[in-house]
């Protein structure tokens, strides 16, 4: 389950943050999500529950920013922002159209990555 496994990292991440500033709780936790990782807010929000049972981020809010993906075409060198479909969610396919020249000859640059950007504690 891809979404455990993110939401227990994110936690870590929080938690040790939290620990560093000796912080009894942590209220919020700040997510930046790449369009393109295919986690599903939804499940990570419900993951993230279970993984914080019983620890100092138990009950802490996750605010999650969705992430454009972006890719850079190697015919034409130019950038072009990119959403997945539903067939590219559903087998995992992805193959991006450069939007300028139309061609698959593309690399991705942006929104694979998921990083927590911020979290709110009480001391
Ligand atoms: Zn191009």
């Amino acid at each position: 389950m891809h979404e455990f496994a993110f939401a227990y990292n994110i936690f870590k991440v929080a938690e040790a943050t939290a620990l560093k500033y000796n912080a009894k709780k942590i209220s919020e936790v700040y997510l930046e999500i790449g369009e393109l990782t295919l986690i599903v807010p939804d499940l990570l929000k419900q993951s993230f529950m279970m993984a914080t049972q019983g620890s100092i981020a138990e009950g802490a809010e996750l605010k999650i920013e969705i992430v454009p993906g972006k890719i850079r075409c190697r015919d034409c060198n130019k950038i072009s922002t990119v959403t997945l479909n539903q067939e590219a969610q559903l087998t995992g396919l992805q193959l991006f159209q450069c939007k300028f020249c139309k061609s698959k000859n593309t690399e991705i640059i942006d929104g694979k990555k998921a990083n927590v950007k911020n979290i709110k504690i009480q001391e």
